[in-house]
């Protein structure tokens, strides 16, 4: 037993200063403003050879025809399903237990959501709960399905299920630039795949997305549908968005997708440091993706079983925050729980292993720059934690009693 107390118990904050969740890296920011200074002078600002040059270098990491920049994932899975002829008289088949905008982006196009189990072990979609959603009578759009953390979802399972069906599999890939399904690149799954740039993903832009595919058609109509559906002519053919991507956003997409390799590296060693730091405390494992992948560890998110370990996941973060470490509970509430979908769904049907797995999960700080002793430091606090876990607990209650 060490003597410390935690900090929601009166003793020293193990990060004053604050730890945040998560910080973009980017290693060399002088060379990204010298090249945003030229494309200023050039007078070339959105939609040009810098956003050119990310589209191939991305469509050539991944091994795929086409990549298409956009100005954000949610707007690419949105191009994506209009491009597919996705509308009201269809449902899209998802997870539930995935970011929101994997569900708006749907809804926008005017289907239907129909919210799918996943597996209790990694979160993942659950594709016997897929196959008996699909078997049911109202015409499916599309399916899809996240690569949750950066962990690869069952993408062969998946795309066999949705080709016997004859149904487009849209993956929400926006964690997932650099994970391999055995050795393969995520971005050729599925008919499309659809990656984030936002400030919070591995590789950033600031903000920006990238549709990879290996369907040409679909490309075009995407290419089309970020420039509000204008072939050149003014005259629209279908009415499309501002979804473009500003060659400053491509500047710094591109130095940081330079890094990308070194950052994987760094990302797995910290994972690593984080299970074998708390290994030995009982009630908590870390979701890891399947052996033989390759994750981008977007996120590291552990289950907590509030039994075995003594606090709730959400008194945990309580606890932490406490500590100054910035936690979430990815993803909790889950999307059928949130105010914008409670009249949406088609049915009511429960989602138990979704619910359950919301109920107990945790995400502390990680990013690719983020010193291993920070990590260390976590660890022994949420150890720290765990040690005086019935007073947590009850002081917390306590507070909560207060208010
Ligand atoms: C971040 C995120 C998105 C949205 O990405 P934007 O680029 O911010 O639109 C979509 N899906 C998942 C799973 C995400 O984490």
């Amino acid at each position: 037993m060490s003597s410390a107390l935690p900090a929601v118990l009166g003793g020293h904050p193990a990060f004053a200063e604050g730890l945040p969740l998560v910080r973009p890296t980017l290693a060399d920011p002088t060379s990204i403003a010298r090249r945003i200074a030229d494309q200023l002078a050039s007078g070339v600002l959105t939609n040009g050879p810098t956003v050119r040059e990310l589209e191939q270098r991305v469509a050539e990491r991944l091994g795929v025809t086409d990549a298409v920049a956009v100005s954000s994932c949610t707007a690419g899975l949105m191009l994506t399903y209009q491009a597919l002829g996705v509308t009201s008289e269809h449902r899209v088949v998802l997870p539930s237990f995935t970011f929101s905008a994997s569900a708006h982006a749907p809804t926008w196009a005017g289907a239907h959501v129909d919210f799918c189990e996943v597996t209790d072990e990694r979160g993942s979609l659950d594709v016997a709960d897929l196959a008996a959603r699909l078997d049911e009578p109202w015409p499916v759009g599309a399916v899809s399905a996240t690569h949750l953390y950066g962990h690869p979802a069952e993408v062969e399972r998946i795309d066999a299920l949705a080709a016997e069906r004859g149904v487009p599999v849209v993956y929400d890939a926006a964690h997932a630039l650099g994970s391999e399904r055995s050795s393969q690149p995520i971005g050729g799954f599925g008919t499309a795949e659809v990656f984030s740039l936002s400030p919070t993903k591995v590789v950033v832009a600031g903000e920006g997305g990238l549709v990879t595919t290996n369907h040409a058609d679909l490309a075009a109509a995407i290419r089309l549908g970020r420039d509000y559906g204008n072939p050149g002519s003014y005259d629209c053919l279908f009415p499309g968005l501002n979804a473009r991507m500003s060659e400053l956003h491509a500047a710094v997409a591109l130095a940081s997708l330079a890094q990308l390799d070194a950052n994987l590296e760094r990302r797995q060693a910290l994972v690593d440091a984080y299970v074998s730091a708390l290994e030995s405390l009982p009630g908590l494992r870390v979701i890891a993706q399947r052996e033989g992948d390759r994750s981008t560890h977007k996120d590291l998110t552990m289950d907590i079983d509030e039994a075995e370990y003594g606090l709730s996941a959400t008194d945990l973060v309580r606890a932490l925050a406490a500590e100054g470490i910035d936690c979430r509970r990815y993803y909790a509430p889950p999307i059928h729980r949130q105010e914008a979908y409670r009249n949406r769904r088609r049915d009511d049907r429960a989602l138990p292993v979704t619910d359950s797995l919301a109920d107990r999960v945790l995400t502390p700080p990680l990013w690719s720059h983020l010193p291993q002793s920070a990590v260390e430091r976590v660890a022994e606090s949420i150890a720290l934690v765990h040690e005086h876990a019935p007073r947590v607990a009850a002081a917390l209650q306590a507070r909560r009693g207060d208010r």
